[in-house]
C-alpha cells in the first residue's frame, strides 16, 4: 500500500487532547507493523500554545488580536520547546506542524518566527471572528465562510483542515457550489484540503470527487485527540474507496519534507 501521511494530530500540548498523547505514543504507533501511517504530523493548536486556557476557550483573541501580541513570548516558548522535543527524536517520520486560526485582523495564530520553523501549517475555522459575520441565514453563513476561507488561504497555510466543520456544526446546508468554490480556492492557492477520519457528517464523498476532478490534493488526517484515534486513518481511506477511487488514483498531500 502507498505510504500514507497523517497530516493532523494533537499531543498533550493541546488542552483539548488527552494528556497521555506524547510524541513517543505516536512513534510507537508508527513502529507498529499493522499501522497504515508512514509519516506523522504533530499539529497542536496555535491558540492553545499562545493563550492560557481561560482566554483560549473564550475565543476573545479572534476579535481582540492585541491579546495575541501580549502572549507572543509564551506561545513561542511552548512551541519551540515542543519542536525541540520532536527534533531530539531524530525521526524523519515526524513532521512539526501547527494548526492555526485567522484572527479578525487577518493574522494567523502563530508568530512569524515560529511560522518560519514549522514544516506544516493547517488553517482551521473553529469559531468565526465577528468581522466575517454576515448574518444567520444559510446564504449569509456560506458568504461568511467563503470570505474567511479566502483570507485564510491567502495568509499562507498549507492545508485547510476539516473544511466544512463550521458550516456543519452551525447546522447549515453545504451545497455543491460551496464545495466547488472551496476546492477552487484551494486550487488557486496551491493548498490541500483535509479529509478527516473524524469527519462528523461533513460531505466527504462530494469533497473527494471535487478534489480528484480539480487535481487538488487531499490531506489525510486522523485529527487524533485520544489514544484510540492515534494512527486510525482507515476511515478516510474507506471514504476514498466509497467515492469510487483507489488510493493510488487520488492526489494526496504528503506534508513538507523535514528540514
Ligand atoms: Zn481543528
Ligand atoms: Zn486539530
Amino acid at each position: 500500500m502507498r505510504p500514507l501521511t497523517d497530516c493532523h494530530a494533537h499531543t498533550e500540548l493541546s488542552y483539548c487532547a488527552d494528556g497521555v498523547l506524547t510524541i513517543e505514543v505516536y512513534r510507537a504507533a508508527l513502529d507498529d507493523p499493522g499501522c497504515i501511517v508512514a509519516r506523522q504530523a504533530l499539529t497542536n493548536h496555535g491558540f492553545q500554545a499562545y493563550f492560557p486556557p481561560d482566554i483560549a476557550w473564550s475565543w476573545a483573541f479572534l476579535d481582540r488580536p492585541a491579546l495575541f501580541d501580549r502572549h507572543l513570548a509564551r506561545g513561542d516558548e511552548r512551541l519551540s520547546a515542543f519542536k525541540e522535543k520532536v527534533e531530539d527524536c531524530r525521526d524523519d517520520r515526524l513532521i512539526f506542524g501547527v494548526e492555526v486560526e485567522l484572527m479578525g485582523d487577518g493574522r494567523l495564530t502563530i508568530s512569524d518566527a515560529l511560522r518560519a520553523e514549522a514544516q506544516l501549517l493547517l488553517g482551521s475555522l473553529h469559531v468565526m471572528p465577528r468581522v466575517y459575520h454576515k448574518g444567520h441565514l444559510p446564504a449569509q453563513a456560506i458568504e461568511s465562510f467563503l470570505a474567511y476561507l479566502r483570507d485564510l488561504a491567502a495568509a499562507g497555510v498549507d492545508v485547510i483542515a476539516h473544511p466544512f466543520r463550521w458550516l456543519h456544526e452551525s447546522d447549515m446546508p453545504i451545497p455543491q457550489e460551496c464545495i466547488d468554490e472551496t476546492v477552487a480556492i484551494a486550487k488557486t492557492h496551491g493548498l490541500a484540503l483535509e479529509l478527516s477520519a473524524r469527519g462528523r457528517g461533513e460531505p466527504a464523498l462530494a469533497l473527494i470527487k471535487a478534489c480528484v476532478a480539480a487535481g487538488v490534493p487531499l490531506a489525510l488526517a486522523t485529527d487524533a485527540h485520544s489514544l484510540a484515534e492515534v494512527g486510525r486513518l482507515q476511515p478516510a481511506v474507506e471514504q476514498i474507496e466509497s467515492a469510487g477511487f483507489s488510493l493510488d488514483r487520488v492526489p494526496l498531500f504528503d506534508g513538507r519534507p523535514p528540514s
